[in-house]
């Protein structure tokens, strides 16, 4: 019997929802536990936790779940002896100091003899001493951004991520600490067969990532601009090319990246390509 790698996610915040996305684009099939504390899956040996964000890297660390997928700044946060095994791309945010706007910010400086607010003590608590900044740290568990305006700091420590919420709170970002992602933890002695699975999921993820940033293109083009067009589209070897029934035409199937694929497109319909079709793609292996 194979040993199932249990994943902690978060039960409900902002990373609930793309954890189980990203798990379940990678082709496992989740049978909802009945609690819902814990999901198996019909397809593949895991099974789903579902935890407190801030709870996931003590577990992971005792071995109550083998992997998490968490935010890096509470991994940070919590410094347990975990391992980041691989950086997720979602949940992009940062941590940073904020002082009142009106404040002028002569450099970190600033800092010392004053009270910061946060809930990210242990991140702030680092900083501060690498910088030999001596401030005083006031932990908060919640609205950090208010502190200010009710004379319980002079500056806070929080996560940033459009920053709206430091204008609506006449705030402004001043330093920035940490720039934080989701990120996949492990227990740090995960091996054999887990470490197998995670292995496997990872593949997995990377073939959907990959299949995120490109699409599949289908086009027809003068035999003539066929050179051009193979430059322009390498797709992941070379170009499908095939000839048309209509004399001097061929179609052309590649591969295209998202972030190139306007200008792309423009030059295409320079060199006389019609009939262009995009189609997204389900997996991507190279
Ligand atoms: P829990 O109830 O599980 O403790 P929480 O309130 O602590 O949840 P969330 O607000 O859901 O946590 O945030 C989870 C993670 O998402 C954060 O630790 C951070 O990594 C990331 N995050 C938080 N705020 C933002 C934001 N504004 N934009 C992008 N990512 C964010
Ligand atoms: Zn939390």
């Amino acid at each position: 019997m194979t040993m199932n790698l249990k994943i902690a996610i978060q039960k409900s915040g902002r990373l609930s929802e793309k954890s189980l996305e990203l798990i379940q684009e990678a082709g496992v099939k989740l049978i909802q536990g009945k609690r819902k504390l814990i999901s198996v899956a019909s397809n593949f040996p895991v099974e789903i936790l579902y935890l407190r964000d801030d709870d996931i890297p003590q577990y992971v660390q005792d071995g109550v779940a083998d992997i998490g997928i968490v935010g890096e700044n509470e991994v940070l946060e919590k410094n347990k002896h975990v391992k980041i095994a691989e950086r997720l791309g979602f949940a992009k945010c940062r941590l940073s100091l904020a002082i009142p706007q009106d404040v002028d910010y002569p450099g970190s400086d600033y800092f010392n003899g004053k009270r910061i607010a946060t809930s990210y003590a242990g991140i702030l608590g680092r900083y501060l001493k690498e910088n030999n900044i001596d401030a005083a740290i006031e932990e908060i568990s919640g609205s950090v951004e208010i502190a200010p305006s009710i004379g319980l700091a002079d500056a806070i420590f929080d996560i940033v991520s459009s920053g709206g919420t430091l204008v609506s709170n006449r705030l402004k970002e001043v330093e920035i600490v940490l720039n934080s992602e989701a990120v996949i933890i492990k227990k740090q002695d995960l091996e054999g067969e887990k470490q197998q699975i995670l292995e496997e999921l990872i593949f997995r993820i990377h073939a959907v990532q990959r299949s995120h940033a490109n699409k599949y293109i289908l086009l027809n083009a003068p035999n003539e601009n066929i050179g051009k067009i193979t430059a322009l589209l390498p797709g992941m070897k070379s170009p499908t090319v095939m000839p048309l029934a209509t004399e001097g035409w061929s179609s052309l199937h590649s591969v295209v990246n998202e972030n190139e694929f306007w200008e792309v497109i423009g030059k295409l319909k320079e060199y006389g390509a019609e009939g262009i079709l995009v189609i997204p793609i389900e997996k991507m292996i190279l």
